[in-house]
């Protein structure tokens, strides 16, 4: 095998040339059911006939002409994006870490206009933000950490679903924001408690924070709404997305509201490829078609039938420590490292992950059916069985 690619990941032995729905089909024609959908990119599946179209008749009109002239469909995107979401405004960029840098960049800004020198964000242990220095500053993990010191200033830490632990930092007079996934993905599909997201809304109200919401693996549907805070009924002032937004073509966005979405002027933020003609076409198909397809109510109906399979299925095993999730977002804890199971699972023509070491991760596309998802159930039951 070549050495010309840069060393950053641990691949499996296997190489897909064709996708179909929730199936991939590697180079000697064999068929997978895709459990993982890109990490959780392809949300409405591999080669969805909508977006083909779209990728197909915008690359015959146009590409990218630069953020220096009108882009109607850049336009289009962030009024459907606000629309949905209630927020007010949008800066469309090329993946989640951007979307989270842009974010990030407005909470220190805001911080400064108000005369605080060393504008600083809390953050969540076992968070995941990205690989760019401020997200990876951000993110809880040392895995993503070590070795890049020094790390950027700014950003203290708190316990994940742990209200009181964060109101007890509030005497810190250079707080300006929390920025918390509403589910963590890479930590192990950890959910809160119901209440949590209120809660800190009310913390950022009494003391004028920003709540930054990292929807970027929980968004676009996933977890049974477009975005996972609609369910706590409150409005975060900065929303960042980015995975299913596109479906496989890069693209990410940072939703700001209110005083948030006032704090940028022309020069404080740019990107020469974000919110090209392109990306933008394929994500206004994309959102379109998740909110036409009810493709939300689907991830939960979904979800619910996969918990409940693994919980009657699992439920005398006693390596399972816990079987959680919120629509097509599960994770599987088992009481020991399970990094093996991935390659088993290749094995049984079954993609998934596991991360946090011994949390196996599902992240199908929104479209599967009924079926696909008892065979998901049935094939990973069956691993865990065999352990
Ligand atoms: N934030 C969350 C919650 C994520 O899950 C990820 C990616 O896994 C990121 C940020 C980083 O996104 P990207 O890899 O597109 O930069």
């Amino acid at each position: 095998m070549s050495n010309a690619v840069m060393n950053t990941y641990g691949r499996l032995n296997v190489a897909f040339e064709r996708g179909d729905g929730a199936w991939l089909i590697d180079d000697k024609g064999n068929r997978y059911l895709d459990a993982l959908a890109g990490i959780g990119v392809v949300a409405l599946g591999h080669t969805h006939p909508a977006v083909t179209k779209t990728i197909a008749d915008q690359s015959n009109q146009l590409l990218h002409t630069s953020n220096l002239y009108q882009i109607p469909a850049q336009i289009e995107l962030a009024d459907r994006l606000t629309a949905l979401s209630g927020m007010d405004n949008a800066f469309l960029a090329n993946s989640g870490a951007e979307a989270n840098e842009c974010a990030i960049k407005i909470c220190r800004l805001y911080g400064r206009q108000k005369g605080i020198d060393q504008p600083t964000i809390i953050v969540a242990d076992a968070a995941f933000h990205g690989r760019t220095l401020a997200t990876l500053t951000a993110s809880g993990s040392r895995k993503v950490q070590a070795g890049f010191e020094p790390l950027v200033n700014g950003f203290i830490r708190a316990p994940f679903n742990d209200a009181a632990a964060i109101e007890s930092m509030s005497k810190n007079k250079n707080i300006v924001a929390i920025m918390v996934e509403p589910v963590q993905g890479e930590g192990g599909i950890q959910v809160p408690d119901e209440g949590y997201l209120a809660e800190l809304r009310r913390i950022c109200d009494e003391h004028d924070w920003f709540l930054l919401l990292d929807e970027i693996q929980s968004g676009n549907g996933r977890t049974g709404s477009y975005f996972n805070y609609q369910q706590s009924n409150i409005l975060p002032d900065l929303v960042t997305t980015a995975k299913g937004l596109g479906n496989g073509i890069p693209i990410g966005v940072c939703l700001a509201r209110g005083k948030a979405a006032d704090v940028f002027k022309p020069g404080n933020h740019g990107s020469t490829f974000g919110g090209n003609p392109f990306a933008c076409a394929v994500g206004n198909t994309v959102v379109k078609t998740i909110v036409d397809e009810h493709l939300p109510a689907r991830a939960a109906v979904l979800g619910t039938r996969m918990l409940e399979g693994f919980r009657s299925r699992l439920a005398s095993r006693n390596n399972v420590k816990d079987i959680r999730g919120i629509g097509l977002m599960i994770g599987i804890e088992l009481d020991s490292p399970c990094g093996e199971l991935v390659q088993s699972a290749l094995d049984k023509g079954l993609l998934i992950n596991v991360t946090a070491d011994s949390v196996i991760r599902l992240l199908p596309p929104l479209i599967i059916s009924d079926e696909e998802a008892d065979q998901i159930v049935d094939i990973v039951s069956e691993l865990i069985e065999a352990i």
